[in-house]
């Protein structure tokens, strides 16, 4: 057979790092005669991009690219420089014998394409459906086996076939996993989002498209294309339109922030994530000091001095602890004070069904993740996707494996994405899924507790500082201490929301914030904590198994508010009080 195909060195020459790891998945296994490949994404122009560079980068063997999808075939020649090659054959979709009438257009495609002399390129586009036809996938597995020059109907005899150009197939599909019968045999890939050389392109296609002057100043164009990652081309390519046709072509702070809400809007439609550009930072929290300073280290574990010291790049941690201790402003100051993205997801929102396939989206979610790194990705509550799940198992099947997923991904990663995990209670992913918790695993997991008496003070004075001062009562602030020693086993965010009750009140009683008035939102409080059962025991356990996120132990809780818990377990009444109540 007379093969032309490049050698690996030249098909790769001048590629830049972006697109080496789509030659090493698609162009590669063709250059070793792979005869049919899978791309699975939403991108389908790049896809067409990606056949269309088949040629100049593999072999100019392949001459002609058909495109088939449900609308019908459309052929191209993929290198018009030669005059002689200008006709190619058509593909027929018709039946061509009585026999071929009850087939589909995709066989009837597909048989045509096999059967024409000059090869080429076949591409299926948007076969998520076609991929349940059992005679198609019949068909292209027979077509794999045979590689990339499989004989024609005709036979090995005839005088032309050491001319038999090479017949590839992509298959592409938007979401659809390749069908189980092709998967041992063919390559397939899911093609990343595209990183930053695309997205340039993408910026300075728009800039000429709409008469912009492109921006020279490259600390600009960084910042622009930053604002792009996370999207499809196509995505970026809509966002900017709709940017500079808002803003008057203009390329400014202005135009930058609307840029990043557009963003922010494609994600969250979605409905499996959000993203955020968060500007909290450490100082917007109170106490955590063992857990802040950590962080602080970690930071400087990204740098290339630290790898080189032979230091593994930042993995992640998880928070375990009640609600509103402020385990989310802790992964939004995180993003803050490193500079970097947050994309958020809540595990149980993953796994429902009515969203998407579990599996479809947890993928979407790292491949977003993964193309903004560095970032910080925040899985909410990643308890409450186990709960039920028990360590029989019963219909849990999807559940271990969408979490099985996300848990190699976590080890195996490549991108600095800091995952910042939050549950409430560990007892439920101990007994469903130990492997969660397995060492190394995260670089830690701690334990956020109620705030103990001096926690609670700087948490009341970062709430009160800030309402404008001229709202505040002078005598408020010699008094911050006296009222953080109330209602002890409060949280953090029970103290936010007194802060800002007390404020509200005092507004529409046109008064000045009070001590008297936040003193009593505070002392009316019916804390969280005095409501959740067996908390002593946790706080033991957590003992062995968690890093203690601070240093101070945390209220007590002895006796349950009265009012409060009636109504759970008259017999098991508790009240908060704190063993540093007297500092
Ligand atoms: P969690 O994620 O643990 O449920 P959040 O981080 O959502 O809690 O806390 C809700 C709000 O409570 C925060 O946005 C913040 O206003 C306040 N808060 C909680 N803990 C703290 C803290 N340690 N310091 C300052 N504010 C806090």
């Amino acid at each position: 057979m007379d093969m032309k195909f490049n050698t690996y060195k030249k098909a790769s020459k001048g590629m830049k790092e972006e697109h080496l790891d789509i030659m090493d998945h698609i162009l590669l296994p063709v250059l070793t005669g792979q005869s049919v490949i899978h791309i699975r994404t939403h991108e389908e122009n790049r896809v067409i991009g990606i056949c269309e560079s088949i040629n100049s980068r593999i072999s100019e063997d392949f001459r002609v690219l058909h495109i088939l999808s449900e609308a019908g075939v459309e052929s191209d020649l993929l290198s018009s420089s030669e005059g002689e090659d200008a006709d190619f054959t058509a593909l027929s979709t018709q039946a061509s014998s009585p026999n071929e009438a009850h087939t589909s257009l995709h066989v009837r495609a597909l048989n045509s394409f096999l059967s024409t002399k000059e090869g080429g390129v076949l591409l299926i586009l948007g076969a998520d459906a076609a991929c349940r036809q059992t005679e198609l996938i019949r068909r292209l597995k027979t077509h794999a086996n045979n590689g990339l020059f499989p004989l024609t109907d005709e036979g090995g005899e005839d005088e032309d076939n050491n001319d038999e150009s090479p017949k590839l197939v992509v298959l592409h599909t938007i979401s659809q996993d390749t069908p189980e019968t092709l998967s041992r045999t063919i390559q397939n890939y899911d093609l990343p989002l595209p990183r930053d050389g695309t997205l340039s392109g993408s910026l300075r296609g728009v800039c000429r498209e709409m008469g912009i002057t492109d921006i020279q100043d490259d600390k600009i164009r960084k910042n622009w294309v930053l604002a792009l990652r996370g999207l499809t081309s196509k995505e970026a390519e809509r966002s900017l339109q709709q940017t500079f046709t808002v803003h008057d072509s203009k390329m400014n702070v202005e135009s930058l922030a609307y840029l990043q809400t557009v963003k922010r809007n494609i994600i969250k439609q979605t409905g499996i994530m959000e993203f955020h550009e968060p500007t909290t930072s450490f100082s917007d929290i109170g106490g955590l000091t063992n857990l802040v300073e950590d962080l602080g280290l970690r930071q400087g574990e990204f740098e290339v001095h630290a790898r080189d010291a032979g230091i593994q790049s930042p993995k992640g941690c998880l928070l375990v602890g009640l609600p509103g201790t402020g385990k989310s402003l802790i992964a939004q100051s995180v993003a803050g004070e490193w500079a970097m993205p947050m994309l958020e997801f809540n595990m149980a929102n993953v796994l429902d069904s009515y969203v998407g396939g579990s599996e479809a989206n947890m993928k979407k979610i790292l491949a977003v993740a993964e193309s903004m790194a560095p970032c910080v990705l925040m899985v909410d509550e990643i308890d409450k996707a186990l709960s039920g799940l028990g360590s029989a198992g019963g219909d849990s099947g999807v559940t271990r494996r969408v979490i099985g997923n996300f848990l190699t991904w976590l080890n195996d990663r490549k991108a600095d994405v800091y995952v910042i995990a939050t549950a409430n209670d560990l007892s439920e992913i101990a007994s469903a899924m130990p492997e969660m918790l397995r060492k190394g695993r995260w670089d830690d997991i701690w334990w956020v507790d109620l705030p103990d008496r001096k926690t609670r003070q700087q948490i009341l004075e970062i709430h009160l500082h800030k309402i404008p001062s001229e709202r505040i009562e002078e005598g408020v602030w010699e008094q911050v201490t006296a009222i953080s020693k109330l209602n002890p086993g409060i949280t953090g965010a029970e103290i936010a929301a007194a802060v800002n009750e007390a404020n509200r009140i005092s507004f529409h009683q046109e008064k000045l914030l009070s001590v008297k008035q936040l003193t009593s939102s505070i002392e009316e409080l019916k804390p969280l904590a005095s409501g959740i059962r067996g908390l002593e025991e946790t706080r033991k356990w957590m003992k062995d198994f968690a890093r203690a996120a601070s240093p101070v132990p945390a209220a007590k809780v002895v006796k349950n508010s009265d009012v409060y818990l009636a109504a759970f377990d008259a017999s098991k009444q508790f009240r908060t009080t704190t063993p540093d109540e007297q500092d």
